[in-house]
């Protein structure tokens, strides 16, 4: 038996040796690691439920896209999130399936079951507690001690199951900024390999999420042996500008979601923060794996499995991205599509540009139209064309058919 506990602790002693080795390399490569919360946050959306099988399709779609880790569930709160987990282990291979608990030892339990048969270094637990007054007075019922002894005691037993642990306060940004590095410090002294900063109520601005995380990293001298994540939602519509901000100020982590889906006005899309990063990456100094000619499909799959419709004007995934109708728009576009575009189509996997026909096109797209479907008009006849699309109604979209139908007019009145 002696000899048995000696050989325990040994292996305890190698784990925390090479996972301390894992945290240093991702902290010294300058990589932000994209973990995805669609499937967990995103489905708290009212409206947007998965069933386990499209949760399953998804996550093998951010698998293909290249995401560290997806948050998959929280296994205590449903038997769907426990199914939907089940289905992932063993298919879902190269991301980190993590399981969100309270902090509570069931939770952690139930995350153990969830996860079982993954390997230890594919599967974690993200564990949160509300640390602000208004969670610990109207929610807890809690004091600051008695707050701190269960992070110690929940971390502490999470960490003897799993070797990827997140904590998270709770209402991080609404939380006196000393408790808050308190807690942080109390969570990786027992073993948290990740801290979260979550702007849970989305009321930060892109300044004061710096200030946050400059105050963490001055106030958390154990801040080295754990990753930073951020977690911001978009009720200010900053979620975005905060994250970016954040991976300036030295963020290891961001919680996203594809489409910004999520509680209230979402989280950060994981497909705009990505698409900054790759645009800047001066500014940023960053790297990361992502796969962006995968975005595009995902912002149409996420959105036709969870019925959330895009809207138009949605960056990377809406339909009007690469789309105009603006005569000066189009000329530029078919000179050189890089006069109106801040990235090509084909960078997010996108189809190509479309040149809609309306009342605000020009000569040039339309004719450019016509001779894609194979119509040469003279002069008189393309201004005949025009004139009859300057006078179709407001808002009315020129179809192929429409304009096939305006060429007929217009050859059989000159
Ligand atoms: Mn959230």
């Amino acid at each position: 038996m002696a000899l048995f506990g000696f050989f325990k602790k040994a292996r305890k002693r190698v784990t925390g040796v090479v996972k301390q080795a894992i945290i240093q390399r991702h902290k010294n490569s300058g990589t932000v690691l994209f973990s995805d919360t669609t499937l967990r946050d995103g489905e708290q959306m009212p409206g947007a439920t998965l069933d386990p099988e499209d949760k399953l399709r998804i996550a093998l779609a951010l698998e293909e896209a290249g995401v560290h880790s997806i948050d998959a569930g929280f296994p205590a709160s449903s038997e769907a999130d426990v199914e939907a987990i089940r289905r992932m282990i063993g298919v879902v291979k190269k991301p980190v399936l993590t399981a969100l608990c309270r902090t509570v030892r069931g939770d952690v339990d139930a995350a153990d079951a969830a996860l079982d048969g993954n390997p230890p270094h594919k599967r974690g637990v993200s564990l949160f507690c509300g640390t602000s007054p208004l969670h610990r007075q109207h929610k807890l019922q809690k004091s600051q001690a008695e707050i701190l002894e269960l992070i110690r005691s929940s971390v502490g037993y999470a960490s003897e199951k799993f070797e990827i642990v997140a904590f998270s306060p709770e209402d991080a940004s609404r939380t006196e900024i000393d408790y808050l590095c308190q807690c942080y410090r109390e969570a990786i002294d027992v073993g948290a390999t990740t801290i979260g900063f979550p702007d849970t109520v989305g009321i930060l601005t892109p300044e004061k999420a710096r200030d946050f995380i400059r105050t963490i990293q001055d106030n958390v001298p154990n801040l080295s042996k754990a990753l930073l994540a951020v977690h911001f939602h978009n009720d200010l519509g900053l979620a975005v500008a905060n994250t970016l901000a954040c991976v300036a100020e030295g963020a290891n982590v961001v919680q996203c979601t594809i489409n910004g889906i999520g509680e209230r006005a979402g989280n950060a899309s994981l497909e705009e923060v990505a698409i900054a990063l790759a645009l800047h990456p001066e500014q940023y100094g960053v790297d990361f794996k992502l796969d962006l000619t995968k975005l595009h499909g995902l912002c149409q799959l996420v959105a036709e499995l969870t019925g959330l419709c895009l809207a138009k004007n949605k960056p990377v995934g809406g339909e009007n991205i690469f789309a105009t109708e603006a005569g000066i728009h189009q000329d530029g576009l078919l000179k050189n599509p890089d006069t109106y575009l801040p990235y090509r189509p084909e960078r997010v996997g996108a189809s190509g540009l479309t040149l809609v026909i309306g009342r605000h096109s020009g000569r040039r797209a339309v004719a450019h139209r016509l001779q894609e479907l194979g119509h040469e008009l003279t002069e008189d006849q393309l201004n005949a064309v025009m004139q009859t699309i300057k006078q179709a109604p407001k808002s009315q979209r020129i179809t192929n058919e429409l304009l096939k139908q305006f060429v007929r007019q217009a050859t059989k009145a000159t």
